[in-house]
């Protein structure tokens, strides 16, 4: 028997009554697009969020691209990102005409390192767009305080981090907005794709409702070129019960990540280092080595699948060789793609299947 890296069908056997309900009430009402179970859906996840409103998308990087258009970036624009995150990060600016300025992260908690980013704001600086990597929470306040600074704007791409906490408080209504991704195997997944924004701000809360319907605001009439990028339906109400479940979920992944970090406190791997005012959601849990072919290897034998999140950091995408960046402009990013392992982590993983995984860890040997 072999222990999966993440499992989606458990959580669907779990709420089935639920989740089937959500569907057919749908099918029966007749209205498939927008309408009151999205409309449901927003104001429930911006309550959870602790933001005035949500503003349901197609998907994360929509969720990104629009926010970002919604603030007016655009071509000639610099909007500075982690250099190591997942490319819709970067794609998100790209899509808008803007350029990607990639900061290194910080070596223990690999999410932005605030000190290195005023060095690459300039008169082209349009925004910071922190990363909650892996779901545990960026260091918002002095992100923050740099973006006033400098007259920025902070767009927070949270696609792993549903229901993580910055000094006690829910990400989501920190910085000027806030995007989601609801991909299947995010912490808040559906079941197809889905994103949102969540905001304070009522202007831009109003924009992107506009850009992702067409650029209208009522029908048949366009304000701006706009996208159809709207959340499903269908996904919005099954997500509407799901959501009533994240708590919950989120806290088993913090039992299992809990179990991880005693077990292996005096292994030889590395563990990402959790400051005292961040509660992750524990979307991942990763550890580093610089054997990880090996171990990844050795794993795999007993039966253990793992991944890595991401063996290639952006700038050395092909999808990206226009901006010319080669091996070693970004060694913290390239170390962690050379080294980071992904570990099974999931609302659904068993403990002895955990067992199994800490066993087959602490019995590699070089
Ligand atoms: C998943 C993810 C996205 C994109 O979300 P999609 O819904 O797949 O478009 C963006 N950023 C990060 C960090 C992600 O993990």
């Amino acid at each position: 028997m072999s222990v999966p890296f993440l499992e989606l069908l458990p959580g669907y056997q779990e709420l089935k009554a639920e989740i089937d309900e959500a569907i057919s009430r749908v099918l029966l009402g007749g209205g498939y697009v927008l309408g009151s179970d999205v409309d449901k859906f927003e104001r429930h996840f911006a309550d959870f969020c602790g933001a005035s409103q949500a503003i349901g998308v197609a998907n994360g990087l929509d969720a990104i691209h629009l926010a970002l258009r919604a603030m007016d970036i655009g071509p000639g624009d610099e909007v500075i990102v982690p250099s190591n995150t997942y490319i819709a990060t970067w794609l998100a600016v790209s899509h808008c005409g803007a350029l990607p300025i990639p900061v290194e992260p910080d070596n223990h908690t690999y999410n932005l390192d605030p000190d290195k980013i005023e060095a690459a704001i300039n008169s082209k600086t349009k925004a910071i767009l922190p990363v909650h990597l892996y779901g545990q929470p960026a260091e918002l306040d002095p992100i923050i305080s740099i973006a006033h600074k400098h007259g920025l704007r902070v767009l927070e791409d949270a696609a792993q981090a549903h229901g993580a906490t910055y000094k006690d408080e829910r990400l989501g209504g920190h910085g000027d907005a806030v995007a989601w991704s609801f991909y299947p195997g995010k912490n808040l997944g559906a079941f197809g794709d889905g994103g949102a924004v969540t905001t304070n701000d009522p202007d831009l809360a109003e924009r992107i409702r506009v850009l992702r319907n067409y650029g209208s605001e009522s029908k048949y009439v366009n304000k701006v070129k706009g996208f159809n990028s709207r959340l499903d339906t269908i996904q919005a109400a099954m997500l509407g019960v799901k959501l009533k479940h994240l708590d919950e979920w989120n806290e088993r992944r913090k039992l299992l990540a809990k179990r991880y970090n005693k077990a292996l406190a005096s292994a030889d791997y590395i563990l990402s280092v959790v400051p005292e005012w961040a509660e992750p959601a524990w979307h991942l849990y990763v550890i580093r080595t610089s054997h990880r072919k090996v171990l990844q290897c050795h794993l795999n034998k007993a039966g253990i699948c793992t991944l890595v999140h991401y063996p290639i950091p952006p700038h050395l995408q092909q999808a990206y060789a226009d901006l010319g960046y080669k091996r070693g402009d970004f060694p913290i990013a390239e170390e962690m793609a050379d080294e980071v392992l992904s570990l099974p982590m999931g609302p659904h993983l068993s403990t002895s299947d955990q067992d199994r995984v800490i066993k087959s860890l602490l019995a590699f040997k070089l």
